[in-house]
Formats: structure tokens, C-alpha cells, sequence
């Protein structure tokens, strides 16, 4: 559930840390991948990942049989300095309020997975804002929000980083956590 207005309390909001870089640069213990369906690979930071990690994340991701939109599946990370890849699939946007459910859905698994391998420390993309259309300021508080109310589940995640690529995209996330 993604609240209006709420504020979160100053430690959960600790655990939260927003940088501008790639995602496959980051020495955490988990990244996550804005996938699609088939986890074969695909273009944007799915490609990247798929590069960064080597061939072998592809020969592991062939053995998932694909993923719902929606859900997450971990593989290891491979080349990459994470030791584990959650690979999610985020919703086309349609503009209708499936997305916004499937889109939460995605933090919600995937938090839940970093909970499940113990993870501590996590990295997001913004989920479905590139190819997939969803509009950044839409998609902000409902990653952000999501995260804040999945969080205390999860006293093993210290650590949660929203990996943006743009000056744009950080600020739009700066500025939605200051509402939180
Ligand atoms: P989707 O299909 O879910 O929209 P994209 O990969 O097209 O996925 O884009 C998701 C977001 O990831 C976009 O905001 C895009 O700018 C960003 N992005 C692309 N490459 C990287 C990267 N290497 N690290 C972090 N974010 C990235």
C-alpha cells in the first residue's frame, strides 16, 4: 500500500540511499534487474546487466522459464561485484490502476527475496520507466512508498539504493523522499 502524505520514521528513512550511476557498478550484495517476461535479456539496464555479469547469467536465467510481470527470480551475479541478480518484470504503462499494483508488486518481491537470501544491502533501477513508458513521477512514490512500507519486514536489508541514470530521475526521487 503506498500512502499519501504519511511520514516514515527518520531510520527507516536511513536506509534508503539515492545515487546517480549504473547500476552494475554497485558493490551490494543484491541488484535488481527491470526485466521482461522472458528473462532472456533485453535492451536498457537489462542489457547492461547482462553485460556487466557475462554469459553465464543468461545460461542461469534459460533455466527460470520466464517470469510474470509483477513477480522477481534471483540468479547469482556472475561477473558483477552484487552477488546475486533479483530479476524483475515491471508493467507496460497503460495508464490504467493495474499498473500502479504490479509496479508496487515488483518492490514488494523483490524486497522479499533480499529478505528471504538475507540480503543487506539492495539496489532497484526505476523499474519500468524507460522502454515500458511508466512516467517517472508517477512510478517515484509508489517505488519509494512501497519500499518504506515493506522495509521493517525486513531487519536484514540495512541498505536499499535506488540506482538512477539520470540528474533528472535523481530528482525526482529527492524530491518524492522528502514527502515520505
Ligand atoms: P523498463 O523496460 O522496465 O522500462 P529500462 O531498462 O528501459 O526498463 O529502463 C528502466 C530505467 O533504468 C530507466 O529509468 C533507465 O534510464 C534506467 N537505466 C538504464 N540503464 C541503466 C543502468 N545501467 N543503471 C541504472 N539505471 C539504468
Amino acid at each position: 500500500m503506498v500512502s499519501d502524505g504519511k511520514r516514515y520514521p527518520a531510520e527507516l528513512i536511513a536506509r534508503i540511499e539515492l545515487l546517480q550511476t549504473d547500476i552494475t557498478t554497485l558493490d551490494v550484495d543484491g541488484i535488481v534487474n527491470a526485466a521482461n517476461t522472458s528473462l532472456l535479456g533485453g535492451g536498457g539496464v537489462d542489457g547492461a546487466i547482462h553485460r556487466a555479469a557475462g554469459p553465464e547469467l543468461l545460461a542461469e536465467c534459460r533455466t527460470l522459464g520466464g517470469c510474470p510481470t509483477g513477480q522477481a527470480k534471483i540468479t547469482k551475479g556472475y561477473k558483477l561485484a552484487a552477488t546475486y541478480v533479483i530479476h524483475t518484470v515491471g508493467p507496460i504503462y497503460h495508464g490504467k490502476a493495474q499498473d500502479a499494483e504490479l509496479l508496487a508488486s515488483c518492490y514488494v518481491n523483490s524486497l522479499a527475496l533480499a529478505g528471504e537470501y538475507e540480503l543487506e544491502s539492495i539496489a532497484f533501477p526505476a523499474i519500468s520507466t524507460g522502454v515500458y513508458g511508466y512516467p517517472l513521477e508517477e512510478a517515484t512514490p509508489i517505488a519509494l512508498g512501497t519500499t518504506l512500507e515493506e522495509l521493517p519486514k525486513y531487519e536484514s536489508i540495512r541498505r536499499v539504493v535506488f540506482a538512477l541514470f539520470s540528474e533528472k530521475a535523481l530528482k525526482v526521487y529527492t524530491d518524492s523522499l522528502l514527502l515520505c
